[in-house]
C-alpha cells in the first residue's frame, strides 16, 4: 500500500511517498516559494536502500494545487517516477500542527474535521492554515483517496490537567483553551515506539524521556508509553532553548522590554522567535558552527553551548520526578542524532542518577539506531532518528484500519 504523505506549510510543500508493506519511503521532495514569481521543486527517488537520485525543477507554483499536482506528475514520471499511476496512491497523511483539545488523535478527514481545523486557527495562527491549504489541495487533486489528518500536538493529549494547565486565572483555559499542548508529538511518538521495540518491551511498558533537538527543541516526559509532560507549551516557544527560540524565560522581561525599548506586540514575538535562542546569545543558531566557533576560542559560542545543554539537562532532572523508574533516554532530529558533543555534556557526571555514556559507542554521528550507554548504565541511552513522514502514514494506516 502507497502512503502520501504531506506537510505543507505557508510557501512550501514537502511530501513523502512510502511503500506501507516495506515500511520505507520510496520518493520525497519539498516545494519551496509556492505563490512567488519562481519556484523551485526538488524531487528525490530511492531506487535501492543505499541510493538515491535527485532532480529539480524551477517554475513557478502559484498556489498549493500546482505543486501538489507537480509533485505527483514527479511520482509518475517514467524516468523520475516511481508508481504507474496516481491511482496507485491508496491513501493521503497530513501533518496538522495543531489540533487543540477537540482534534486529540489521527482522524479520517470529514467537513466536521475541517471546520475544527480552522476552529483552531486562533491557537496557531501561522501553521493551521497552511495545513489546511494543504488538504484542500489534496482533496481536490484525489477526491477518491481516503485522507487523514495526523496532529502533532495528539501525543501529549495524554498530559494531566496539573501538567497541561498554567497558573493564570482559570478562566482563559474555560474561554480560550489557554494551555500547554506541546509540539513534535509525531516524533516523540515515534522515537518512544521505536525504543520500545528495541528494548524488546511493550510500548504501554516503557519510561522514557525523549529529547527531540533540532532547530526547534522539545523533550518529553513518558510514563507508560504515554506523554506526561512536554517543554513546549501553548506554542512551540517556551521549554528550552533553541536555535533562534528562547524558550521560558521571565515573563515579566516582555513588559518590561516593551515598556522600556517601545517594542510593539510583532517586534517583541519576532525578537523572542527569531533573534533569541542559541542566536540571541552567540549570533550563529547551527550547532555546528557553534562547535567550530567554541573550539577556536569564542567565548560567547561556549556560554551558548553551555546554556543549551543546562536546560535540557534542568528538564531531565525534573522529568525523573514524573516518569516513574527511568528505562532510557532518547536523543534524536538533527543535534540529537549527530552531535556527540552535546549527548555527551548532557550525559555528563549522571552516574548517581544510574545514567552512564559509553564514550566510544557514543562517538560520531548516527544514521541508524544505536544504544550508546555503557553496560553499567542502570538507564539505557539511545540514538534514535526520527521518522515523521512514517509515524505519520503508520497512523494513516491505523486510522483507515480502524474505520473499515
Ligand atoms: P532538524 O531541525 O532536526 O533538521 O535539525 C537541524 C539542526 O541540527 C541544525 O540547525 C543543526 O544545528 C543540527 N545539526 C545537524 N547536523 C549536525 C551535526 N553533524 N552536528 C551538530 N549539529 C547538527
Amino acid at each position: 500500500m502507497y502512503v502520501f504523505v504531506i506537510n505543507s506549510g505557508s510557501s512550501s510543500l514537502k511530501y513523502q511517498l512510502l511503500d506501507m508493506d516495506k515500511r520505507q519511503a520510496v520518493a520525497s521532495g519539498v516545494v519551496e516559494r509556492i505563490g512567488e514569481t519562481m519556484g523551485r521543486i526538488t524531487h528525490k527517488k530511492y531506487p535501492g536502500q543505499q541510493n538515491e537520485a535527485k532532480t529539480s525543477m524551477d517554475m513557478p507554483f502559484p498556489d498549493h494545487r500546482v505543486a501538489m499536482d507537480q509533485a505527483v506528475a514527479l511520482l509518475v514520471h517514467p524516468e523520475h517516477g516511481v508508481i504507474a499511476s496516481r491511482d496507485a496512491i491508496q491513501a493521503i497523511g497530513h501533518r496538522v500542527v495543531q489540533g487543540g483539545e477537540t482534534l486529540v488523535q489521527s482522524t479520517r478527514i470529514t467537513p466536521e474535521v475541517i471546520a475544527q481545523i480552522r476552529a483552531n486557527f486562533q491557537l496557531s495562527p501561522l501553521h493551521n492554515p497552511a495545513n489546511l491549504v494543504g488538504i484542500e489541495a489534496a482533496l481536490e487533486l484525489f477526491p477518491h483517496a481516503p485522507q487523514v489528518a495526523v496532529f502533532d500536538t495528539e501525543f501529549h493529549q495524554t498530559m494531566p490537567p496539573a501538567a497541561y494547565l498554567y497558573p493564570i486565572p482559570y478562566h482563559f483555559y474555560e474561554e480560550m483553551r489557554v494551555r500547554r499542548y506541546g509540539f513534535h508529538g509525531t516524533s516523540h511518538r515515534y522515537v518512544t515506539r521505536e525504543a520500545a521495540r528495541l528494548m524488546g518491551k511493550p510500548m504501554d511498558a516503557v519510561n522514557l524521556v525523549t529529547l527531540h533537538l533540532g532547530n526547534g527543541c522539545s523533550m518529553a516526559a513518558v510514563r507508560q508509553g504515554r506523554c506526561v509532560d512536554t517543554t513546549m507549551g501553548m506554542t512551540p516557544l517556551s521549554g528550552l532553548m533553541m536555535g533562534t527560540r528562547s524558550g521560558d524565560i521571565d515573563p515579566a522581561i516582555v513588559f518590561f522590554l516593551m515598556k522600556e525599548k517601545g517594542y510593539n506586540v510583532d517586534q517583541m514575538d519576532a525578537i523572542l522567535n527569531k533573534e533569541s535562542g542559541l542566536k540571541g546569545i552567540c549570533g550563529k543558531n547551527d550547532m555546528r558552527d557553534i562547535h567550530e566557533a567554541a573550539a577556536a576560542g569564542d567565548e560567547r559560542a561556549r556560554l551558548a553551548l553551555e546554556m543549551f545543554v543546562g536546560r535540557i539537562r534542568k528538564f531531565l532532572g525534573a522529568y525523573l520526578t514524573v516518569t516513574g523508574p527511568l528505562d532510557a533516554i532518547v536523543f534524536t532530529a538533527g543535534i540529537g542524532e549527530n552531535d556527540d558533543i552535546v549527548r555527551r555534556m548532557v550525559c555528563q557526571d549522571l552516574e548517581h542518577l544510574g545514567i552512564v555514556l559509553d564514550e566510544a559507542a557514543n562517538a560520531g554521528r548516527k544514521g541508524a539506531a544505536t544504544a550508546v550507554h555503557a553496560p553499567t548504565s542502570r538507564v539505557q541511552i539511545w540514538v534514535i532518528p526520527t521518522n515523521e513522514e512514517l509515524e505519520i502514514a503508520q497512523a494513516t494506516v491505523a486510522v483507515l484500519e480502524n474505520s473499515l
